[in-house]
C-alpha cells in the first residue's frame, strides 16, 4: 500500500483526554477515531489489525470443529424474556422498537439466539456435540465506557457456544476451547494467566476461565502463585490459611467478654494505633445489604471483605454496604461500633476471625468495643467460610510459596454454563436410550477489539507502537528519504514490488515529506521492519532496522529481501502450523 492517499491520520500531540497507553496510540497512529463515548470507527491501518485478530481467532476456531456462524444483533424481547433476563440485565441492554411497537434489544451476548436456534433444529444425540461461534459487534451500554476499545459500547466480540449430551462432553469441548486460546493469545504476543474466576451471574456453579493480559491499566487483579502455577481472579482466589488455628489452646485461656472504653475510636486505623502488637486481634464486622436484608460480614482489622465471595455464598442477585441509618438501626451504635456479640442478623465469619482464639470486636455501643471475644463461644460460627480478598504477603493454598498480585485486563473468557439456558429455552436432545435430555452448553468469549488494546499496553515504547509480526498491520515499512531523488524512488519501488510478490505486505512512504516527520511517523505506527532508501540507493544498499532492535543495518538490497522473508515466512507458517 502506498502511503501518500491512505488514510492514516497520524497525530503529534498527544490527546488529553486518553488515559491508557494504547488508547492514545491508537489515536495518534490513526487506527481508530471516536464517534461517540465508547463507539469508535476503524481506519485503513485500525481495520488490518482487527482482521489479523479475526484470522488467528477463526484459524484457532476452525482447527478445533467449531462451525462459523453470524447471529443477527437485532433480537427480539420476547426470547429475552424466556431465558428471564430481559429485565434481570438491566441498563447494560441497548432496548429499541420497531415500527410496529415490538420491543427488541441489540445483542450483548447471544446465548438465547444460539439456544433457540439449536431448539429448533437439533432433536437428536447424533447431531451432538456442535459448537458454533461468530465474530460480530456487540452492543452494551456501559456505565463507565472507558480507554479507547478497552471498554467500548459497541465492539467486536467472538462469541462461541457448544451443545454436549453429557458432561465427559463439555469437559472435552471446554478443555479444547481452552487450549485454542491458549494458542490465540499467544499467537498474538501476549502477556496473559489463564486464571481461576468466579461463575457469577452468567452461570450456576459452572467451572469457568479468564484469560487475563497482564497490564497495570487493567480492571481485574489477579492472584499467580509463581511456584506451581496457581492463578485465580482476586474475586474468586483464595490463600493458605495466614494462621495457625489458635481457637483451642486459645480458648482456656479466653477470660471473659470485657467492655471496653473507646470514646470516638471508630476506625481500624485509629484502633491498630492504640492496640500495638494486640491489633493483630482485632476483628471487624461491616454490614452490607443483600437484596435489600442486612447481614454482617466478620473479617479480621487487616483484612478486606471479598463482596463477589459474600455475595455468591448468600445467592443474593445485589450486595451493597449498609448506609448509615441501617448500621445504627441494626446494631444500636454508630458507624465505627459494629460487632458480632448479640447481632439480630446473619453473621458471616471468615475463616481467619474463626481461627483467631480471641480477639477485639465492637460492641454495638457508642463508644465501646469488647475484649477477649471469643469466636464460637461469644458468636455463632454457623456461616464460617472464606469471605477475605486475598492480599500481598499471603501464600499459596497449594504449595505454600508466597503469591503475588498483578493487574490484568479481561481479553478472553470460557464458561461451563450447564443447562442454564437450555433449560429456559426447551433445547433437549433424544439421548441413545431414547429419553430426551437438556443439552449441555459452554459459552466461550473473545474481546477481540479489546484484545488489541490489550496488546498495545504490552507492546510500545516512547517512541510509539511495536507491533508483533502476527497483528502488524503491514510488515514492512519501505521509507524513500527521498522521493524526488530517482535513485531513492526507484530502489524503493523495486524493493517494494519484489517483497510484494513473495506475499509481504508492505507500505511504501511514497510521501513529499521530511525525513523527520518520516521517520516519527514510522516509530509511530511501529511496523516490524523499517527499510530506509537513502544517500547510497546508488549502490543498492539500504538502512535495515528491526522496530525493537536499537541501530539500523545497512545492508544490499538482496540481503534486505532476504532478512525479510527470513522473518516473515516462518512466522507465516509457524502461525499456521
Ligand atoms: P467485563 O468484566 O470486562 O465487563 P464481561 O465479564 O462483561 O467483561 P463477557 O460477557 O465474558 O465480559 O464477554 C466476553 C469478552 O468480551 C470479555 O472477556 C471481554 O474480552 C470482552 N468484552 C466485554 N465487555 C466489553 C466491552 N465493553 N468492550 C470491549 N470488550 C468487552
Ligand atoms: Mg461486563
Amino acid at each position: 500500500m502506498r502511503q501518500q492517499n491512505l488514510l492514516m491520520p497520524t497525530l503529534r500531540e498527544i490527546p488529553s483526554d486518553a488515559e491508557a497507553a494504547s488508547h492514545r496510540l491508537m489515536l495518534r497512529a490513526g487506527l481508530i477515531r471516536p464517534l461517540a463515548a465508547g463507539v469508535y470507527t476503524y481506519l485503513p491501518l485500525g481495520r488490518r489489525v482487527l482482521r489479523k485478530a479475526e484470522a488467528i481467532v477463526r484459524e484457532e476456531m476452525d482447527r478445533i470443529g467449531a462451525q462459523e456462524v453470524l447471529l443477527p444483533a437485532m433480537q427480539p424481547a420476547e426470547l429475552w424474556r424466556e431465558s428471564g433476563r430481559y429485565d434481570v440485565y438491566g441498563p447494560e441492554l441497548v432496548r429499541l422498537r420497531d415500527r410496529h411497537d415490538r420491543e427488541f434489544a441489540l445483542g450483548p451476548t447471544h446465548e438465547e439466539v444460539v439456544t433457540a436456534l439449536v431448539r429448533d433444529e437439533i432433536s437428536s444425540y447424533r447431531k451432538l456435540p456442535l459448537t458454533v461461534y461468530q465474530i460480530q459487534t456487540k452492543f452494551r451500554d456501559e456505565r463507565r465506557p472507558r480507554y479507547g476499545l478497552l471498554r467500548g459500547r459497541e465492539f467486536l466480540m467472538k462469541d462461541a457456544y457448544s451443545f454436549d449430551t453429557d458432561w465427559e462432553g463439555l469437559d472435552a469441548t471446554y478443555r479444547a476451547m481452552y487450549e485454542a486460546y491458549h494458542r490465540i493469545f499467544t499467537r498474538c504476543g501476549l502477556n496473559y494467566r489463564a486464571v481461576e474466576a468466579d461463575a457469577g451471574a452468567i452461570g450456576g456453579e459452572g467451572e469457568t476461565h479468564e484469560f487475563m493480559a497482564l497490564a497495570e491499566i487493567g480492571e481485574d487483579t489477579v492472584v499467580a502463585c509463581g511456584s506451581c502455577g496457581y492463578a485465580a481472579n482476586l474475586e474468586k482466589a483464595e490463600a493458605a490459611a495466614a494462621q495457625q488455628a489458635q481457637a483451642a489452646a486459645d480458648g482456656e485461656a479466653a477470660p471473659p467478654l470485657e467492655r471496653w472504653h473507646t470514646p470516638d475510636i471508630r476506625t481500624i486505623v485509629q484502633l491498630t494505633e492504640l492496640l500495638g502488637p494486640e491489633a493483630s486481634r482485632l476483628m471487624k464486622a461491616l454490614l452490607y445489604l443483600a437484596d435489600g436484608k442486612p447481614v454482617a460480614v466478620m473479617v479480621r482489622g487487616v483484612d478486606e471483605v471479598s463482596e463477589v465471595k459474600v455475595q455468591r455464598y448468600l445467592g443474593a442477585d445485589q450486595l451493597e454496604l449498609a448506609d448509615a441509618d441501617t448500621v445504627q438501626s441494626v446494631t444500636g451504635a454508630p458507624v465505627g461500633f459494629a460487632g458480632p456479640v448479640g447481632l439480630n442478623v446473619p453473621l458471616l465469619v471468615d475463616r481467619e476471625v474463626s481461627a483467631l482464639g480471641k480477639g477485639i470486636a465492637g460492641a454495638n455501643e457508642r463508644d465501646y468495643h469488647y475484649r477477649h471475644v471469643r469466636p464460637g463461644r461469644d458468636f455463632s460460627l454457623a456461616h464460617t467460610g472464606y469471605f477475605r480478598e486475598v492480599r500481598l504477603g499471603d501464600r499459596c493454598a497449594r504449595c505454600d510459596e508466597p503469591l503475588t498480585l498483578h493487574r490484568g485486563i479481561e481479553v478472553g473468557h470460557v464458561f461451563k454454563l450447564d443447562t442454564k439456558y437450555s433449560t429456559a429455552l426447551g433445547a433437549k436432545a433424544t439421548s441413545i436410550s431414547g429419553t430426551k435430555q437438556d443439552i449441555i452448553m459452554g459459552c466461550y468469549g473473545i474481546g477481540v477489539s479489546r484484545l488489541l488494546s490489550a496488546v498495545l499496553e504490552q507492546h510500545h515504547d516512547e517512541q510509539g507502537i511495536v507491533w508483533p509480526l502476527s497483528l502488524a498491520p503491514f510488515h514492512v515499512h519501505i521509507v524513500p528519504v527521498a522521493v524526488t531523488d530517482d535513485a531513492q524512488r526507484e530502489l524503493a519501488e523495486e524493493l517494494y514490488g519484489r517483497l510484494q510478490a513473495q506475499g509481504v505486505e508492505v507500505l511504501l512512504d511514497d510521501r513529499e515529506e521530511r525525513p523527520g516527520v518520516k521517520f516519527k511517523d514510522a516509530d509511530l505506527i511501529g511496523l516490524p521492519v523499517r527499510i530506509v532508501v537513502g544517500k547510497r540507493a546508488g549502490e543498492r544498499v539500504v538502512e535495515y532496522k528491526e522496530r525493537q532492535a536499537p541501530e539500523a543495518e545497512q545492508i544490499t538490497v538482496e540481503e534486505a529481501v532476504k532478512r525479510v522473508l527470513e522473518l516473515v515466512r516462518p512466522a507465516a507458517s509457524r502461525d499456521a502450523k
